[in-house]
């Protein structure tokens, strides 16, 4: 169970705006996957998301902010 999950990692949400960088929790499997072939995945909240390598998430200036959502949910199956 623990192995599960990765931790908060970058990922672009589809609807967002361009400068807003919204951090999704993805499975580690699909945040392998997502930045190898730019699949999206389901996030730990329901939502797709895009899996971005670390530090490629930002072109320019941009806002992160952590998906309220995916983090209540994380923090119930610690
Ligand atoms: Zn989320």
């Amino acid at each position: 169970m623990s192995a599960l999950l990765e931790q908060r990692t970058s990922a672009r949400a589809e609807a967002e705006p361009a400068a807003v960088v919204v951090l999704h929790y993805l499975r580690k499997d699909d945040i392998t996957r997502g930045i190898v072939l730019g699949a999206p995945a389901t996030a730990l909240c329901g939502n797709f998301a895009t899996p971005v390598a670390p530090g490629a998430a930002g072109d320019g200036p941009s806002v992160q902010v952590v998906c309220p959502e995916c983090e209540r949910r994380f923090s119930m199956l610690l």
